[in-house]
C-alpha cells in the first residue's frame, strides 16, 4: 500500500488536505486477464494472493491519517466496483471506514464497464453526507487510440454511459486523460488530448490530464528503454492546458514524474521551472501560464510538426 498527503488539492469545495491511498489488492481484473494497459504500473502494487482481511487491515492501520483528511482519494490498484477485485463485503468494510472519517470529499476509482446503477447507489448509501466523485480512466475519446495505443478495456461509449449513470445517482464524475500514449507523434498526442478534453468536458465535472510518466514493468517502459518512446514535452502540456482552460469543467493536471527522465520534460534549463509553473496553475485553476519561454521551444515545434 502507498499513501501520501497532498496539501491544497483542488476538489469541488476548493483547496483541501487530501489523503491519497493506493491499496494493495488482487489488482485489476483486466490486467490479470488480457494484460494491462500499456502505461499502467498498478501491477506493481497488486498481490493476487492477498486475503480480504489484509486489504481491510491496510485501511485500519491508517486510522490516524484518515482522521486528519479533509478529502480522500481511494485507489485499489484497479477498480472499486469490480466484484472480482473487491467482493461486496470487503467494499462495505472499506466504505464504512471512509464514512467514519471526517473527510468531506471522497474520490473512488473504477473502470467504466464496472459501473452499474446498483453499484453506485450502494456506494452513495454507504457514504452519507460526503461528496463522492467516481474517477474513471478515459485516456482518450478516440476508440482507435484506446484500442491500439492504450490497450484499454473500455471505449468512449462505455465511459459516457457510466458517467450518465453516476450523475443520475447524484455523484460527480472525474475523468483521466492521457497526454501522449505510445505510438503517437507529439503533434498527434496534442491533437488527441485536445479533442478528448473537449469530449470529456461534456460528461464530467472534473478532468485530469495526466502527463504520461514511464512506470515500471510496462510496455511503455520497454519502448522507452529502446529509445522508441519519449514522454511528452512540457510545452505540449502548456499548450493543452491553455487551450482547455475555458472548458466548463474543473481542469486538473497530473504531473507525476514531470521534470524527471521518466516524466514529461523540456530541456535542462527550463524543465524545473515549467513544471513548477504547471503545478501552480493546476492548484489555482489559472492556466494562462504567462512569461514562459526557452530556446528549446524551437526544437519542440519541430517535434510537434513531425507527422510520421
Ligand atoms: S489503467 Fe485501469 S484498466 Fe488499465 S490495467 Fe491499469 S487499472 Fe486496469
Ligand atoms: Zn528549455
Amino acid at each position: 500500500m502507498t499513501y501520501w498527503f497532498f496539501e491544497n488539492d483542488r476538489g469541488p469545495e476548493g483547496l483541501l488536505r487530501y489523503l491519497t491511498l493506493i491499496l494493495t489488492t488482487r489488482g485489476c481484473s483486466w490486467a490479470r486477464g488480457k494484460g494491462p494497459c500499456l502505461m499502467c504500473g498498478y501491477q506493481a502494487d497488486a498481490d493476487p494472493a492477498i486475503s480480504p482481511e489484509a486489504v481491510v487491515a491496510q485501511v485500519a492501520g491508517l486510522s490516524g491519517q484518515l482522521s486528519q483528511a479533509e478529502g480522500v482519494k481511494l485507489y485499489t490498484s484497479g477498480s472499486i466496483l469490480d466484484e472480482d477485485e473487491l467482493p461486496t463485503d470487503l467494499r462495505r468494510e472499506l466504505l464504512a471506514r471512509l464514512a467514519a472519517s471526517p473527510a468531506r470529499e471522497i474520490v473512488l476509482e473504477t473502470r467504466a464497464d464496472m459501473v452499474t446503477q446498483e453499484g453506485v447507489a450502494e456506494v452513495l448509501a454507504a457514504l452519507p453526507g460526503k461528496h463522492v466523485e467516481f474517477a474513471m480512466g478515459l485516456e482518450s475519446s478516440n476508440d482507435e487510440v484506446l484500442a491500439h495505443c492504450v490497450h484499454k478495456p473500455t471505449r468512449f461509449v462505455d465511459v459516457r454511459r457510466a458517467a450518465e449513470e453516476i450523475r443520475l445517482a447524484g455523484a460527480g464524475v472525474k475523468l483521466y486523460l492521457l497526454l501522449k500514449p505510445p505510438f503517437l507523434t507529439e503533434g498527434e498526442a496534442i491533437d488527441d488530448c485536445l479533442a478528448s478534453c473537449r469530449d470529456a468536458a461534456k460528461i464530467a465535472d472534473t478532468v485530469t490530464i495526466n502527463l504520461l510518466n514511464v512506470q515500471k514493468r510496462t510496455l511503455v517502459e520497454k519502448l522507452w528503454g529502446r529509445d522508441e518512446y519519449r514522454p511528452p514535452w512540457l510545452w505540449s502540456a502548456v499548450e493543452v492546458a491553455r487551450e482547455c482552460q475555458d472548458l466548463p469543467v474543473r481542469l486538473l493536471m497530473g504531473l507525476a514524474g514531470a521534470g524527471s527522465r521518466r516524466g514529461a520534460y523540456n530541456c535542462r534549463r527550463c524543465s524545473k521551472h515549467v513544471t513548477r509553473a504547471l503545478r501552480h496553475a493546476a492548484l489555482s485553476g489559472d492556466y494562462s501560464l504567462p512569461g514562459l519561454a526557452c530556446g528549446c521551444e524551437d526544437e519542440w515545434r519541430v517535434y510537434r510538426e513531425l507527422r510520421d
